[in-house]
Parts: C-alpha cells; structure tokens; sequence
C-alpha cells in the first residue's frame, strides 16, 4: 500500500467536502503536483492541517480521486471494503429474491461509498469494473471480500481506464467458473443475452432495464417503432414483447445485426418480421425523410460521443439536431423516448435541448415521463450530478 499523502483543500471547496461531495477535482486541491502514485491514499486537510477527508489518488476523466470516509481514524483496508460491499448487498436484497430480474448493480461507486469502483451482478456472474489505475490497485480488498461474502459462479472485472484499444484479445475473466456466454439473462420477465467477455459493453446496458419496461408496458401496442443507436436491439425486443406491429433497429456496428437477432431469438420473436439495418442513423434519417416513412415510437439513445467516417457526434453539442431529425419522422400524438447518459449536463440543460429541437422542427409537444438510474444505480440525491442518466418520454402533439 502506498503511503498516505496530505493533500490542502482551496477555503471555497472546503464546504463541499464537509457536506459529504465525494468526488476530488483537481481545483479542489492546492498541493495536487505532490502526486505520483495512483492508488495512494490521500487525507484532506485545510490550511491549519486540519483533517477533512480521507480517500485515494486516481484519474478518471472527472477528478483526481475519491473522498472514502471523512472519519479521520477509518483504515482503508479489507474491513472497510467488506462494511462498503456488504452493505451495498444488503440494499439490493430485494434484487436478490426478484424472480423476474436476476440482472442488476450490486455496487455504484460513490453512491455506495466508493467512487471508480462498480459491480453487477448477472445471474450469479459478477462483473467488476475499475474506473482509475488506482482503484485497481486496491483490487486484491474487493476481490478478498467477494470470496467471503457471495457465493459466485465466476467473476469477470473490466479495465475502464487507460482506454486505448485495451479490449483488443483482452481475457476479463477472473475467476470461479467461467461463463458458457452467452448467458441469458432475466430483465422483468424478458430475456436478454449477455457476454461478459466480449470486449467494454456486455450486450445489455442495465441502467436502462426502467425504460425498457416502460416502452414494453406503456407505448408498443400496435405501434411502428424506430429504435436508434440500437446496439443489441435491447429497447426494440421490449417493444416487440410490448406488441409492437413491427420494429426496425438501426445501428452502424456491423455486429448489431448479429447481436440484435440473438436477442429477439432468446425471446421467442421472429426476426426476420423485424427490421435490422447498419447504416449510419443521421442517413437513416435522411433516407426514411426521402421514404416519406413516419414511426409511432422513436427512440433515441445515442452515446454521449461517436466518430464514424462522415461525423463527429457529442450529445452536449448535437442532441437538439438528432432530435429534429426524429421529430421529423415522427407521427402526430407519437411518441419520443429521448434519453441521454451524458453526466456534463443536467435534466434542467437536456429539457432545453427538447424546447430547441422542437422549436426548430416547428412542432410541439408534452413530456409524459422523465427518469434517470433505477433505483440499484444507488446515487446520492444531494449531487445529481452523478445521477447521469437523463430520459424524457414525450408526445409529439402538433
Ligand atoms: N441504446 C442502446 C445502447 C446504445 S450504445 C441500448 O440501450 O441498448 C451506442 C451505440 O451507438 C453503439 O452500438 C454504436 O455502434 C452506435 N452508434 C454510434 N454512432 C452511431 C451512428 N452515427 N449511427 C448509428 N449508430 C451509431
């Protein structure tokens, strides 16, 4: 274990951190150049050497590490990894003995105590994903804990820093058992393949298992449904077990196809009644204007950045343009499920984003539902800045 090194908080963040904001920005600290060693633990102090926080030193794209206690005594060490873990589990009981949903967060970083730290749990399969450098080096704590506290079938972690092509070949498999992927999953009665070893993304995105039943119980009855950024087709197989008259999954990674067939084929829905097309969405959208082609539910889920060969896409910047795009295809009285997981803007900045869009398109509309995390996506209400999902469900009226 590296050794502990004191770092002084600026007077005006000092009130932030008494009031439990645990994430250490680089403003934040005046001494941050004694920095070397990712994984060290670190004390907040203010200018009269006064205790304020513990935590440890570790970049992500947002701050220099996490506060993990602001009690001066507390070890970081395996006890306080098993008090943090143990009572993470402990919240999610009723996760636990849900018959219809064995896929869920066990562990969400900072909402439960420890930030670049996350673990999900899929039917038995525990997937650890270490958000810093430093993090990871106190991996040896989170591994001991699992051992003793849950009974696994196997374990698989993923790297989420130092990010450059990485999950090239990678093996995140851990231990116990390994996984025969992919496995099948249970999401509210539904079914969802998943691979824990096929590169960062696993087939499914669990913070999005709300919407999902949402669209499947509430907007595909008969409807024409157009999913974007469909990825493995996850919100187009709700729509489809919904009702839906027909769906078509737009994605630009050849692999959707493939990915988006098996998850209709582990629901028992024909896939060749759906539509399945790789190609870019903003030319999709151009084509199904030129098509004349209109949807009753579109649904867009874009990532907060993408490259492709002819764009460059970043929500903060281009969410009002996709989303005149879509306006345009929609029906009257259709419905947009807008959703953005972007955590450098709020809900108050993603509704003006919506005003603009449909100012621009000339149209109107009213919000019928907004939504961020479910509830296992644990996060602290005084800082709904890492509350980063944001989905707004609305009716196009005019
Ligand atoms: N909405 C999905 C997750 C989307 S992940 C779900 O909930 O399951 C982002 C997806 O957007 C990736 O599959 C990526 O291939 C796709 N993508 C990125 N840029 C794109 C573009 N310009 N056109 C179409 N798909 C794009």
């Amino acid at each position: 274990m590296a050794k502990t090194i004191d770092l002084q908080v600026n007077a005006k963040n000092i009130g932030d951190f008494k009031k439990g904001y645990p994430l250490i920005l680089k403003s934040a600290i005046i001494n941050a150049d004694v920095l070397t060693k990712e994984g060290s633990i670190v004390r907040l102090i203010d200018r009269d050497r006064r205790f304020i926080a513990k935590g440890y030193y570790g970049n992500q794209n947002k701050g220099i590490g996490w506060v993990l206690t602001r009690k001066e005594e507390e070890e970081i060490d395996f006890d306080f990894f098993e008090s943090k873990i143990s009572a993470a589990m402990d919240r999610r009981e009723e996760w636990f003995e849900n018959a219809d949903t064995n896929a869920f967060r066990i562990f969400n970083g900072e909402g439960d105590g420890i930030g670049g730290l996350t673990i999900d749990y899929f039917d038995g399969y525990y997937m650890v994903s270490w958000y810093s450098e430093g993090i990871y080096s106190m991996k040896h704590h989170v591994y001991s804990v699992l051992e003793k506290i849950v009974a696994y079938k196997g374990i698989y972690e993923k790297k989420r820093f130092d990010a450059k092509g990485q999950y090239i070949d990678q093996n995140d498999f851990v231990k116990g058992q390994e996984g025969d992927f992919p496995i099948i999953v249970r999401e509210n009665g539904m079914n969802y393949a998943v691979d824990l070893n096929d590169g960062a993304m696993t087939g499914i995105f669990l913070d999005q298992r709300d919407v999902r039943k949402a669209i499947r119980d509430n907007y595909s009855k008969g409807k024409n449904v157009l999913n974007t950024f469909s990825y493995t087709g996850a919100f187009s197989v709700a729509a489809a077990l919904g009702g839906a008259l027909k769906t078509t999954s737009v994605d630009v990674a050849k692999r959707s196809t493939a990915k988006t067939i098996e998850q209709f084929s582990v629901n028992g829905i024909d896939y060749e009644q759906q539509d399945i097309k790789v190609m870019d969405v903003f030319e999709y959208f151009r084509y199904a204007k030129r098509h004349d082609m209109k949807f009753d539910l579109v649904v867009l889920d874009p990532p907060s950045f993408a490259r492709t060969k002819k764009y460059t896409f970043s929500t903060a910047k281009d969410y009002p343009a996709l989303l005149m795009d879509a306006i345009a295809i929609t029906e009257k009285n259709g419905i947009i499920v807008a959703s953005t997981n972007n955590a450098s803007f709020s809900m108050k900045k993603f509704k003006t984003f919506i005003d603009e869009a449909f100012v621009g398109a000339d149209a109107k509309y009213k919000i019928l539902e907004e939504s961020s995390l479910p509830k296992d996506f644990r996060t602290n209400r005084d800082f709904p800045e890492f509350n980063y999902l944001k989905v707004v469900i609305l009716q196009k009226i005019k």
